[in-house]
């Protein structure tokens, strides 16, 4: 397809992609390699679909003319694409899931995005990433900025 990321070490593979979720499943649901590959193969055609036509298969908005997307986080070579509010949410996933400790904070939650729940809610995530802003600061701006260049994030956290 040819969609290169801002930071992805090569151009979209949907099989990187595929990787990502049969890992995922794994992840959340156990069971064998071979059964979540198959619900990578029935799942990933729709995000596949959504990167077809221009739009971010993690919260299936639509990229705008011209955006280079960021590489989201779900692999190493970050050649998945995906949108700036995502790759932002993305740099923050750690951070607040930290910080989630009881239903006061499930408003947070919109920014989660496990590749098997792709595509999240979008207006839930916009929320989320208001609500981070709103408690966390300039600390959000600061760790957005250092995960854009990949530095470490060191005592921030
Ligand atoms: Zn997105
Ligand atoms: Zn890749």
């Amino acid at each position: 397809m040819g969609i290169s990321t801002f930071s992805g070490a090569h151009p979209f593979r949907s099989e990187c992609l595929l990787e990502a979720y049969t890992q995922d499943v794994l992840e959340e649901n156990g069971g064998d390699i071979e059964s979540a590959c198959d619900e990578g193969l029935k799942q990933v055609p729709e995000l596949l679909a959504l990167i077809d036509a221009g739009r971010c298969p993690r919260c299936g908005a639509a990229l705008s003319e011209g955006e280079v997307p960021c590489g989201s986080r779900i692999t190493e070579c970050r050649c998945v694409p995906v949108c700036k509010l995502c790759g932002d949410s993305e740099a923050l996933e750690s951070f607040v899931m930290t910080r989630i400790s009881g239903p006061e904070d499930s408003v947070l939650l919109g920014l989660l995005g496990p590749v098997c729940d792709w595509p999240i809610d979008h207006d839930a995530e916009v929320t989320a990433l208001a609500e981070a802003r709103r408690r966390y600061g300039r600390r959000v701006e600061l760790l957005i900025d250092l995960e854009n260049q990949s530095v470490p994030l060191g005592d921030l956290t």
